[in-house]
């Protein structure tokens, strides 16, 4: 055991935790300490060299897979034993354990797999929730079913979450009553320095790190982390760096996930030569790297999330928050004082979320559901949630697992198939296509697939193209090459050297074996090679789970495509489908390049008939008369519709006319057509109809309301088929039928058009929906007229606009007498100044 272990801070709180845990039932505490006091690796050994733990199992979820593996072995080593012996680890394809083991590091679902097969978690003493800030899907949802369960089967399990900086007062009323341990830990200050990007140069952020770190590299002896989103730009950080003249006196080493063992223990490890190590947010917290005294941060991580506007799982990246910058800062502290540059400005950090959203409210959560579903839990909006997730996301979800046949419909509640899809360690996607495949006796092949889907790419850089040696020019799927290729790298024994010369990655391909053997085990039927199988058996297998995502190209030789949903996407360049109107695509997502694309990856070919055969419930064909807008005009066509995706169409003679009327007057309705003719004498006709329905109800005028307006224009489109067929017609026809001929004399009668004036000049008079009607006259065209015009039977007075003879308003009124009585005189000796040559009376 290395000798400095026992000296980290952690162990202040030895004495506290064993009277926490020592009271005979099981405890529940909150443990916040800063980064590098020992947490992660102190507290699982104290229990079980302390006797705290019983003689069951202290198991340990971690958010990272990465921080599993390694923690795991670093804890064997200072326990002296050999990994998976008396201290393990088990991730989702890996595990590391054995009947010896005591201490497990876990993450993701394997504990809430655990509760279904043993809802008692026997052999299991305690449960530490490791790095909770952080507020991992999985953390939250294991934590709220282990309350449960220490409620009521286990009220001798321990549960203990851990964490860096915890939101305590919500997480201390969620785990009420609970205890708080609290150490400081040893830190040392650390100087932030803002240091954003030169404009100028337009630099990458590769570019702008290996900048700063010239300098971060003066004035201090330590090692140097940086921090970069993902494996690519730190690849670049790297090259960048190790070009630099000042490099040579450094080991610069990756740290991220994709890395053999050798290579993340090479980042790690104790060395007389000065580092700089370029990490992703692993090195955050989870992962501690003594004697670092310089970070650079880029502020930036790739973060995953689900678009639950559109439906698609989002790898994007993103900015941090600040209490992230904060974490990073710390890392440079931890055995001297340090320093840490930003790359951006000190403005701009505190424009940012002061802290990240909890994944509960950001993933797809269609595999935690079906989990907990399994786990007896049907109704998830009473779930003890310790944040409850967006209700959109939640539904879609469901709506998903419904599509797969895991949740029954009406009720909600987990179906057999659900059962079956919840035993695979794998999306109930990718279950479900196991299951299928397992019916169709093509198992092997396509564990391998979703095995080659799940891990890193087989050709090198996730998202690159297939080397031309293993595309056989038409495919039908872009997901034969892969299988292709995984055979020639097994042909090869998986050799490094030989793998990349054919532009394979050796340990992706070697890890797809493995990974294909695990799911293997879990299905009972064994099965012909890939070469056996048929277009269609392999279509069919693949639209099993992911029918959501078919695709209909829009149209040939186009890229884009229409989904189910109203979704719309765009097919790679590089897809291997060239042809094929149908499609589905095992990958949609959101890409961050220099602009947002939703791309659809991994495509294969699809036949029409095979939807109706494996959806006979969402598949159908209706002929109906349907509004074309290409064409401007209604078309009958029968067409072939899933969920609501139409998959093909075709013209079937012509429509009914009273639906094709009925058809352009909704769109004239809607203001997609506009109407000529239907203009504003034609509103003005309307309004004057409605008004003396109004002011005269004795006359039983016929008002027209909104519904006899689509009814009127319903009439007006009878016998049109196309736009041209309307766009210049009359309405009046239409119009003059909905009064007899008394009616509309009646109209022009007590509601007229125009009102005859005294010199012989008709004023128009504009009637409205809510105000009086009124018209407007030159004061000379009004000498004459004594008293306010009425109508509707001398019912309504006109208000009377009087203009100066330039037709600017002087004045607006309902009493034309009192008008020329009072106001006139002075109006007239000053109107009489300014237009001399004009007649006064
Ligand atoms: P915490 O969980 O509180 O952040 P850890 O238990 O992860 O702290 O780490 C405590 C210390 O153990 C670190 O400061 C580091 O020095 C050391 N350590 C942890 N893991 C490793 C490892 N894999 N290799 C070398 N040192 C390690
Ligand atoms: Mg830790």
């Amino acid at each position: 055991m290395p000798p400095s272990a026992e000296r980290l801070p952690i162990y202040e709180l030895r004495p506290a935790l064993a009277s926490a845990l020592q009271q005979g039932r099981g405890a529940r505490i909150v443990i916040e300490a800063p980064t590098g006091s020992g947490k992660s690796t102190q507290i699982p050994r104290m229990m079980i060299n302390d006797g705290l733990a019983g003689d069951g199992q202290v198991v340990v979820l971690q958010p990272r897979r990465l921080a599993a593996r390694m923690l795991a072995r670093r804890v064997a080593q200072e326990q002296g034993c050999r990994l998976g012996d008396e201290v393990g680890y088990q991730v989702r394809f890996e595990k590391a354990v054995s009947a010896k083991t005591r201490i497990r590091y876990v993450t993701e679902g394997i504990l809430l797999r655990e509760l279904l097969l043993d809802p008692k978690l026997t052999g299991i003493s305690a449960i530490i929730f490791d790095e909770f800030h952080e507020r991992h899907l999985y953390g939250d949802i294991t934590l709220a079913r282990c309350l449960d369960v220490q409620a009521t089967d286990r009220p001798d399990l321990s549960l203990l979450v851990m964490s860096a900086t915890l939101e305590t007062a919500r997480l201390q009323d969620y785990m009420a009553p609970c205890e708080i341990l609290r150490s400081e830990g040893r830190t040392f200050p650390v100087t932030i320095s803002y240091s954003p990007p030169k404009v100028a140069l337009k630099e990458e952020p590769w570019h702008h790190a290996a900048r700063v770190c010239g300098e971060a590299i003066r004035g201090n002896d330590g090692h140097v982390l940086i921090f970069m989103p993902g494996s690519y730009e730190i690849w670049k950080t790297i090259e960048e760096v190790r070009r630099q003249k000042w490099a040579r006196d450094f080991d610069v080493v990756p740290l991220h996930g994709e890395l053999s063992v050798a290579d993340q223990d090479r980042a790690v490890e104790e060395s007389a030569r000065r580092r700089i190590i370029v990490s992703t947010n692993v090195a955050e917290t989870s992962l501690t790297i003594d004697g670092v005294t310089a970070v650079i941060d880029s502020g930036l991580a790739r973060m995953a999330g689900f678009d639950v506007n559109r439906g698609i799982n989002t790898l994007t990246i993103e900015r941090i928050s600040q209490a992230s910058a904060q974490q990073r800062a710390g890392r440079a502290g931890r055995t001297a004082p340090g320093i840490c540059h930003r790359l951006w400005s000190e403005a701009t950090h505190s424009r940012r979320p002061m802290q990240e959203l909890p994944e509960v409210l950001r993933m797809d959560l269609a595999e935690v559901a079906l989990t907990l579903k399994a786990g007896g839990i049907t109704d998830l909006d009473a779930f003890r949630w310790l944040e409850k997730p967006d209700a959109k996301g939640l539904a879609q979800a469901l709506e998903l697992l419904r599509q797969l046949g895991a949740i029954d419909p009406q009720t909600g509640v987990i179906t057999p198939l659900g059962a079956v899809l919840v035993r695979h360690p794998v999306h109930p996607r990718h279950a479900r296509v196991l299951v299928a495949a397992e019916e169709a006796g093509c198992v092997e092949p396509f564990a391998l697939l979703l095995a080659l889907m799940q891990g890193r790419s087989i050709f090198g850089k996730s998202g690159a193209a297939p080397p031309d040696e293993f595309v056989h020019g038409d495919e039908f799927s872009d997901l034969l090459p892969l299988l292709r290729a995984w055979e020639i790298a097994r042909a090869v024994n998986f050799d490094r050297d030989e793998c990349q010369r054919r532009g394979l990655n050796a340990l992706a391909a070697r890890e797809a074996g493995q990974l294909a053997n695990q799911l293997l085990r879990q299905s009972r039927a064994r099965s012909a090679g890939a070469d056996d199988l048929t277009h269609e058996t392999f279509a069919k297998v693949i639209l099993t789970g992911f029918s959501d995502q078919l695709a209909r190209r829009t149209n040939q030789g186009s890229l884009a495509c229409d989904l189910p949903g109203g979704r719309r996407g765009s097919l790679q360049k590089e897809s291997l489908v060239r042809k094929a109107p149908l499609v589905v695509a095992t990958e949609v997502r959101e890409v961050e390049g220099r602009e947002v694309q939703v791309l659809l990856n991994g495509v294969t070919a699809v036949e029409e008939m095979w939807i109706e055969e494996l959806f006979p419930d969402d598949y159908r064909v209706v002929n109906e008369a349907l509004w074309d807008e290409p064409n401007r005009r209604v078309m009958q066509k029968e067409q072939t519709v899933f969920r609501d995706l139409v998959l093909s169409s075709r013209q079937s003679g012509e429509p009914d006319r009273a639906a094709a009327a009925a058809i352009l007057a909704r769109e004239v309705q809607a203001g997609n057509l506009t109407l000529k003719e239907w203009d504003d004498s034609v509103e003005q006709w309307i309004t004057r109809l409605n008004c003396l329905a109004r002011w005269m109800p004795d006359l039983e005028m016929p008002a027209l309301g909104p519904e006899d307006r689509a009814f009127i224009i319903e009439q007006f489109c009878h016998g049109a088929v196309t736009y041209k067929d309307i766009k210049d017609k009359s309405p009046w026809n239409t119009l003059r039928g909905w009064l007899s001929a008394q009616q509309a004399r009646w109209l022009d009668q007590y509601a007229p058009e125009r009102l005859p004036l005294p010199g012989g000049r008709h004023a128009k008079v504009t009637y409205t929906d809510t105000g009086d009607p009124f018209i407007a006259a030159r004061i000379q065209d009004l000498y004459g007229l004594e008293t306010t015009p009425l109508l509707a039977s001398g019912r309504i007075p006109v208000l009377v606009h009087i203009l100066a003879p330039s037709h600017r308003p002087i004045q607006i009124t309902r009493d034309l007498a009192g008008f020329w009585k009072n106001q006139y005189p002075k109006f007239k000796i000053e109107l009489q100044r300014k237009y001399p040559r004009h007649v006064w009376k």
